[in-house]
């Protein structure tokens, strides 16, 4: 059983795979451990798969598996935490910006017992248009206010020691965020920072909407406040209702009720705001539910490589 794993999940990064492992088993080399690499194919389609298989006829050391289809980010490290085997897991993008450099000084703690979960943090996130680092900063104060739990400049780049990764594969969820669900687990940590590097080449990979449905879950996910705003919008229509109303019938019996068109229009705007914003806070909690409800996996492989295994035994696999 190796000692550490690294594992890095990739999507169309057919251009990049080998410069990765390059960089990467560089740096393990001089850590002198025995080591895994792990690479989970979120579906890609260029040739990122055909680039794994090549590498994992060279490289002893390194797994690849291949999910069905493009499951998203947190589903194929799901799958590549689930696969690992070492007493400790190292979790890293494969597009380098996250530098493998870091690697050997998240060992040391981990290996001088200071530390159960090593985290790298970004010191000042990657360049990016305002749009998004407007609407990264707006969710991570949200996320803050909610759930507690901060997550300002954390990323998918850490350290997680054995017993860290089986409480993470204990937690049953089927909408996945890697880095909330670390944080939540608990355990001693300790921090890292670096800056990260620029993309060594195509693209992010993530579309504006995608952001947005990740951020959307990941806070329903992880805090229920939302739905106690629905009381206390609640409670305050009641207490306002109660005032205007008594007002209203006041002035009709006394014979002074006059014709408040305004009034009435903006009542019912303002009534109607609020119901509809109770039900799209509900309707995000349905949606949650109903992706947990249906209970399917997590993520399905189609394909492994590497490591002797035999592809007609066991090629097919479910995450839970
Ligand atoms: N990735 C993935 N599935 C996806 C999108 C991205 O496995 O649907 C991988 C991608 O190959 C990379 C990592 O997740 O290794 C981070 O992706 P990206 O660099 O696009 O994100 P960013 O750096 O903007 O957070
Ligand atoms: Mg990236």
């Amino acid at each position: 059983m190796p000692v550490l794993s690294v594992v890095s999940p990739v999507y169309c990064e057919g251009a990049q795979v080998r410069v990765f492992l390059d960089a990467v088993e560089a740096v393990l080399r001089s850590a002198a451990l025995s080591y895994e690499l792990v690479l989970v194919d979120d579906g890609s389609t260029d040739d990122s798969w055909q680039r794994m298989k090549e590498e994992s006829g060279r490289r002893p050391c390194l797994r690849c598996l291949r999910l069905s289809r493009n499951f998203g980010k947190e589903a194929a490290l799901a799958a590549g935490l689930e696969a690992a085997r070492g007493e400790a897991v190292v979790t890293l993008d494969c597009d380098l910006q996250h530098p493998p450099e870091l690697i050997p000084e998240m060992i040391r703690i981990w290996l001088a017992d200071e530390a159960d979960i090593v985290e790298a943090r970004k010191e000042k996130r990657q360049r990016e248009s305002r749009l998004d680092s407007f609407f990264a900063a707006l969710f991570y104060k949200m996320f803050r206010l909610l759930t507690s739990l901060d997550l300002e400049g954390a990323g998918d780049f850490k350290l997680l020691d054995r017993d860290v990764v089986e409480a993470w594969k204990s937690m049953p969820e089927r909408k996945l965020f890697y880095r909330g669900m670390t944080s939540w687990l608990g355990f001693r940590r300790r921090e890292l920072f670096f800056i990260p590097a620029e993309r060594r080449s195509g693209g992010g990979k993530w579309s504006f909407f995608k952001k947005i449905r990740l951020a959307l879950d990941s806070l329903t996910a992880f805090s229920a406040k939302p739905i106690t705003l629905i009381w206390l919008l609640g409670l305050f229509f009641f207490g306002f209702s109660l005032v205007v109303g008594s007002e209203a019938l006041w002035m009709h019996f006394s014979g002074r009720a006059m014709t408040g068109f305004t009034s009435v229009i903006l009542l019912i705007l303002v009534t109607g705001a609020s119901v509809l914003a109770a039900i799209c806070i509900l309707s995000v909690y349905i949606r949650q539910n109903f992706h947990e409800i249906k209970s399917r996996p997590r993520y399905l492989i189609s394909e492994r490589a590497g490591d002797g295994e035999n592809p007609r035994r066991r090629k097919r696999g479910a995450g839970r």
